[in-house]
């Protein structure tokens, strides 16, 4: 088994018994106090802190279970687990350290990989923030998706908080919900993004709204994008599929499928420039083409969400993308949607929860990927998975989507960040087109009840006296990085 670094380490340690990322300076001190010190010795020093001994997690061994739950798992403690872990640690069996490890070490796939998640968000975090604006409280889940009353109220905050933001109603869906466009930028280079043309696939929607946050704000980095680049973002184009997902998760039987618009119309097969169609059964559609027509933009992507796919490593699919492969389209058109490919990968090769893989494409004219590129519109689709999720969600299924949803949505805005720095900087002119071919091939389809169903509580917990070294099972399964070299 391979050894985990010593950040991976030490972030646990943060994440497990501090409920927090780690401060970029705590991170480093920690980091060199392991050149001289086992992974058990400062397990002990988080455990024997001020912050540890006067969190609610120290009050008693039930506490703690419960803590390490929460920021292990982001879910509750089930009652088997509460009672068993907390028996071991009251009886002296297990320290709170050694507990973690047991806990790690025994949990399900849906749990190490929530695990997984909340480190890889947490070491992003760590990453990005200085020490003077570092926030213990920073949530490392979302609460929850946008409804559509909550998008536009954020939409219209982002447009008073920011001078630098424009935000236009561009239409109305069948069902009355308005459709805008948020504008940022007065660079000559545009940028179009699109999400959730299908309702019930909604965190490229999250997404863009961290990334119009970021790209309207005051930081020199932004600054300096707006210059080069404008970015127009038509977040939620199907509004009335999702607020019906929302409607069959709250139990409504015989809701219309939430991918498709209120006419029952895929708004993503509307596209093709031979074939048109009927503006009256998809006003979302047109809304994209007029909005698209009037901007030109030098690229546009479009943000999905996918089923499970999983390697021969074991190792799930968390976004797989692909470029216009219409016959008839320009190559040049194409080629400018594997540049696009290339920059996602470029940026997500330091983020630990991502594995990129190329969306088995058709030439089907009728999607925004091909239909647009065919009047000229470089494109990329991106399908992240967690439609499977979402799905069963709506069905009912006791199932903890925030850590996952978190760490997709993450992912969602590394890229679109991606894109659009690489464009503003000049560097996405030179990238080698041919390198996307280097993305692998999507994995194999997995049923859902093997990831999910079998989910009984089975702990099997190794005499931690046996293992060398305690190790945590997150920094053992990060995956290897998958991307192409650029
Ligand atoms: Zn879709």
């Amino acid at each position: 088994m391979e050894k985990p670094d010593s950040k991976d380490i030490v972030q646990g340690l943060y994440l497990s018994l501090l409920g927090r990322a780690a401060d970029p300076e705590g991170l480093k001190h920690w980091v060199g106090e392991l050149e001289n010190s086992t992974i058990e010795e400062l397990g002990d020093h988080f455990v024997s802190s001020d912050e540890f001994t006067s969190s609610s997690a120290a009050e008693s061994p039930e506490s703690f279970v419960r803590s390490l739950y929460f920021n292990l798992f982001d879910r509750q403690a089930d009652k088997a687990g509460l009672d068993y872990w907390s028996a071991k640690l009251e009886q002296g069996e297990l320290d709170e350290h050694q507990l973690v490890t047991a806990i790690t070490q025994s949990a399900s796939e849906a749990d190490r990989e929530a695990y997984n998640a909340k480190l890889a968000i947490s070491d992003y975090y760590t990453d990005q923030v200085t020490q003077d604006a570092y926030d213990p409280e920073q949530p490392l889940t979302i609460s929850g998706l946008h409804s559509n009353d909550e998008l536009y109220a954020e939409l219209n905050r982002l447009d008073s908080d920011y001078d630098s933001l424009a935000l236009d109603q561009v239409g109305s869906s069948l069902a009355g919900n308005p459709l805008y466009k948020a504008e940022v930028g007065s660079g000559e280079r545009k940028v179009m993004i699109i999400t959730q043309q299908h309702g019930d696939e909604p965190l490229g929607t999250e997404a863009s709204l961290y990334l119009l946050e970021f790209l309207a704000g005051d930081s020199a980095l932004a600054q300096s994008i707006r210059e080069e680049v404008t970015v127009t973002v038509m977040p939620r184009v199907n509004p009335d599929g999702f607020a019906r997902w929302e409607r069959q998760e709250s139990g409504e039987q015989g809701v219309l499928d939430p991918r498709r618009n209120e006419a029952n119309v895929d708004l993503n097969r509307s596209y093709d420039p031979d074939e048109g169609f009927d503006e009256s059964q998809a006003p979302e559609a047109a809304a994209v083409l007029e909005v698209l027509d009037a901007f030109q933009p030098d690229l546009l992507l479009d943000y999905h969400h996918q089923n499970n796919y999983r390697n021969d490593e074991g190792s799930l699919d968390t976004m797989s993308i692909q470029w216009p492969t219409n016959p008839d389209v320009d190559p040049s058109v194409s080629e400018t949607g594997q540049q696009a490919a290339v920059a996602i990968a470029n940026s997500l090769e330091n983020f630990d929860h991502d594995q990129l893989t190329l969306f088995p494409g058709s030439e089907n004219p009728a999607i925004a990927r091909n239909g647009l590129a065919l009047d000229g519109t470089p494109t990329l689709l991106i399908e992240q998975r967690g439609l499977q999720e979402m799905d069963e969600l709506a069905l009912g299924l006791d199932l903890d989507y925030s850590a996952l949803a978190s760490a997709l949505t993450l992912e969602a805005l590394i890229s679109m960040k991606g894109v659009v720095s690489a464009i503003a900087d000049d560097s996405f002119d030179s990238l080698d087109p041919a390198l996307a071919e280097q993305i692998p091939e999507r994995s194999e389809r997995i049923d859902f009840a093997d990831l999910y169903g079998d989910d009984a509580y089975q702990p099997e917990v190794q005499d931690p006296a046996a293992s060398e070294e305690l190790q945590l099972v997150g920094a053992q399964t990060m995956e290897e990085p998958t991307m192409v070299e650029a």
